[in-house]
């Protein structure tokens, strides 16, 4: 699907997403992948959301016709990350928009605070055990939380440091649920806001921590390392000096 060329005096190639339409569109809803599921018989890839309910009518594959099953078409679906991910690397904004029409789907259901709680009960590691939580089947991102080194000289004066660093979440987790839970697990009253860094970038309270990842993180081994700064370090340092 692309073509590559590593010869140093030829100009980069440069790709026009009209001309990679065709592979990361879903022929169902004529929208870029959402979700992206592909069929294992025949690798033809659409939206979860698209192939799932077109599968309730036919057992066959909407752009090949191949029979994908004889009783349960469904089995025969994978997730297709690698897709995903090319899809959301050349779709500028996809990502966002689809997280935004996800809360306002759920908030328009008065789900959002819902949402918000169970999240935060997964860090802790206790995972509803009935699984009626809307995170369980996400594609998951291991997170190391670290102090930020301007942080490092005032090891007296900051809270208590995190005793477990290292946590799971989804992939659809925003910045604001780490902070969240940081302002939880260090005891560190509301009003002081946390910072928090990937690579020296600050991040924003709106972006999941999936775009994190492919901004600043691509192609580096887990856990992602992201640092935390209290804003009171400010204040601290304005005092004593
Ligand atoms: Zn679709
Ligand atoms: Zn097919």
């Amino acid at each position: 699907m692309f073509r590559y060329d590593d010869a140093d005096d030829e100009p980069p190639l440069k790709l026009k997403i009209k001309d990679l339409n065709q592979n990361i569109v879903c022929i169902l809803c004529a929208g870029y992948f959402i979700d992206a599921t592909t069929i294992t018989e025949c690798l033809h890839t659409f939206c979860k959301s698209c192939i799932v309910k077109y599968l309730q009518m036919s057992k066959q594959c909407p752009m090949c016709n191949i029979k994908i099953h004889e009783t349960q078409p469904l089995i025969n679906l994978r997730p297709d990350r690698t897709m995903q991910d090319v899809v959301y690397r050349l779709v500028p904004n996809l990502f966002e928009g689809e997280e935004r029409r996800k809360r306002e789907f759920y908030r328009a259901r008065g789900l959002d605070k819902v949402q918000s709680k169970v999240q935060l009960k997964s860090f802790s590691g206790k995972l509803d055990p009935s699984g009626s939580h809307f995170y369980r089947n996400d594609e998951q991102v291991s997170l190391c939380l670290e102090k930020h080194r301007s942080q490092m000289l005032n090891q007296s004066e900051s809270p208590s440091s995190l005793q477990k660093r290292y946590i799971r979440c989804s992939v659809r987790t925003c910045v604001s649920h780490i902070q969240k839970l940081l302002i939880k697990k260090l005891a560190v009253p509301e009003r002081i806001e946390i910072n928090l860094y990937c690579e020296d970038h600050i991040l924003y309270e709106d972006e999941p921590l999936k775009y994190v990842w492919l901004a600043h993180w691509q192609g580096k081994a887990a856990p992602m390392i992201l640092h935390y700064q209290l804003e009171s370090s400010k204040i601290l340092s304005d005092k004593s000096g």
